[in-house]
């Protein structure tokens, strides 16, 4: 039987870094490549940015759609990030998990401990961090699309975020992409074949044993 082919719990792939490190970059290319690989879209409370689109980088909501749903326990992990509320609608994810397929958050420190609580041995986390002081400056100002004083409080709050890295499973030092790519590509192929996660593997061991 191809190896594929052997049912498998789906995992949580949990990608953070302070902004500015390629995270996004990192993630759009993982799933043009990666098949049974789904990002999660979350909800925030901050107005979309230039040629941000509803439901595809985020379900831009109100801070009071947001609190009715951290109520109604619709979020899966939530935080607040710069002073903009993000959470991860629990749904799609649980779907998507129980059909074996694999989902990619982009999720800060808080959300991802949140998910480790809440379900520790699905979730693989990766934190990736920007090669140096100076190429992160470069990069948060390079982006554009915020004011200088974002810019700062952003640095600022790099520092802050990038404290948190002994959390993580993983840790990437993103200075040629492509490389930092495959090597999420190498953990997530590794953790797809990890025993506990593959449920069809007592049947196909037996299988193997004796004639069916
Ligand atoms: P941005 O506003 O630049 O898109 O995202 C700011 C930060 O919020 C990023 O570090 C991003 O990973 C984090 N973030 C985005 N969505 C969520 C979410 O659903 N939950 C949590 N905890 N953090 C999020």
């Amino acid at each position: 039987m191809p190896e594929s082919l052997i049912k498998r719990r789906g995992l949580m792939l949990v990608l953070s870094s302070p902004s500015g490190a390629g995270k996004s970059t990192i993630a759009r290319a993982l799933l043009e490549r990666e098949d049974e690989l789904y990002l999660s879209i979350s909800l925030t409370s901050r107005p979309p940015r230039p040629g941000e689109e509803e439901g595809r980088d985020y379900f831009f909501v109100t801070e009071e759609e947001y609190q009715q749903k951290v109520k109604d326990n619709e979020l899966l992990e939530h935080a607040c990030v710069f002073s903009n509320y993000y959470g991860t609608p629990r749904t799609l994810v649980e779907r998507h998990l129980s059909a074996g397929e694999d989902v990619l958050f982009d999720i800060d420190w808080q959300g991802t401990q949140q998910l480790r609580e809440s379900a520790r041995d699905d979730v693989i986390s990766i934190f990736i961090l920007p090669p140096s002081y100076n190429e992160l400056e470069k990069r948060l100002t390079g982006r554009g699309q915020d004011s200088e004083d974002v810019v700062n409080k952003r640095m600022a709050k790099a520092a802050d975020e990038m404290s948190h890295w002994p959390e993580y499973d993983y840790v990437i030092v993103n200075d040629v992409i492509e490389e930092s790519i495959q090597n999420v590509q190498a953990i997530l192929k590794a953790e797809r074949l990890r025993r506990m996660r593959r449920l069809g593997l007592g049947d196909f061991v037996n299988s193997i044993r004796s004639k069916g």
